[in-house]
């Protein structure tokens, strides 16, 4: 893990709202892992002393690439950086998505933003030899990333909340008959998503190995100041640490907000 002031190369918005950003550093570029993040400090010396975590959506020789939205105060102000600024960020942090060597199938399920991990584990499991089918669901067409921003060979689907794209609904509803023939499924997306899922583990899955990224409001990226802690089968875990990715079974669903 690093902390560096990386150059940024380019930040543009490539959807309404969402942002493409990448920045410069051999070393976490060299460590990262998919499904691990970096915090980043948005607007230092203002009342926002808290780094703001965002996933690794990329990595390329040099540097990383991330996928954010502008929701709030840090990231539209992230959103305003300009090639050459530097940033703050701390990095590559928590442990990432696990595929199983035996898991020749694997099923990627994306809730808006959520996407931007499951790129990266998309990638380096084509590159080892496995079908990846990504399922990816938004409210509109235009919240949808661009075919042309997917590696090649991805079996992409799609679902959206006003049918302009794809099937019209959540994307839950397209799991049913995807899940029937992956070895191994990923998840990534907004809580309600996850919940809504966890809450059909079982006839969904059919008992499949599922790992979640879960996204929880983190204070320190550390494990240092305990408030992304959440309680699973092993007890008490930092999601800042011991995830963001864990088991979907271990998980006690009902305790999380
Ligand atoms: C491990 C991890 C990886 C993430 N990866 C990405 C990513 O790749 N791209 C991306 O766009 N976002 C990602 N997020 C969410 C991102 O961290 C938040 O959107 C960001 O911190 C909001 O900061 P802000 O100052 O802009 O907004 P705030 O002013 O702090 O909040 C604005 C709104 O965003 C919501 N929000 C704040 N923090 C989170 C959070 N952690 N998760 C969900 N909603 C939040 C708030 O409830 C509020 O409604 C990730 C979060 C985690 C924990």
């Amino acid at each position: 893990m690093n902390q560096e002031l990386t150059q940024i190369i380019s930040n543009r918005e490539v959807m309404p709202g969402i942002f493409h950003l990448k920045v410069a550093s051999s070393q976490m570029s060299l460590d990262a892992r998919p499904g691990q993040y970096v915090m980043i400090t948005c607007d230092r010396g203002t009342e926002r002393l808290l780094r703001r975590p965002i996933s690794i959506h990329r990595t390329f020789d040099g540097g990383l690439e991330l996928l954010y939205a502008g929701v709030g105060g840090g990231t539209q102000w992230l959103s305003q950086r300009q090639s050459g600024e530097n940033l703050d960020i701390l990095g590559p942090l928590g442990h990432g998505f696990q595929v199983n060597p035996t898991a020749k199938n694997l099923l990627l399920v994306a809730g808006g933003i959520g996407i931007a991990p499951l790129i990266y584990l998309a990638e380096e499991a084509l590159k080892a030899g496995k079908n990846v089918t990504l399922v990816a669901g938004a409210r509109t067409a235009d919240q949808l990333v661009p075919t042309s921003r997917l590696p090649p060979g991805i079996d992409f689907k799609v679902a959206t909340e006003d049918g302009s794209a794809g099937y019209k609904g959540l994307v839950t509803a397209l799991l049913p008959e995807n899940a029937a023939k992956a070895d191994q499924v990923f998840i990534c997306g907004p809580m309600p998503m996850l919940k809504a899922i966890a809450a059909n583990y079982a006839s969904s899955f059919t008992d499949k190995p599922v790992q979640v990224s879960l996204e929880v409001r983190m204070g320190c990226g550390l494990g240092f100041c305990y408030a992304c802690t959440i309680n699973t089968a092993q007890g008490l875990k930092q999601v800042c640490k011991d995830g963001p990715v864990f088991e979907m079974s271990d998980v006690v669903w009902g305790e999380l907000k």
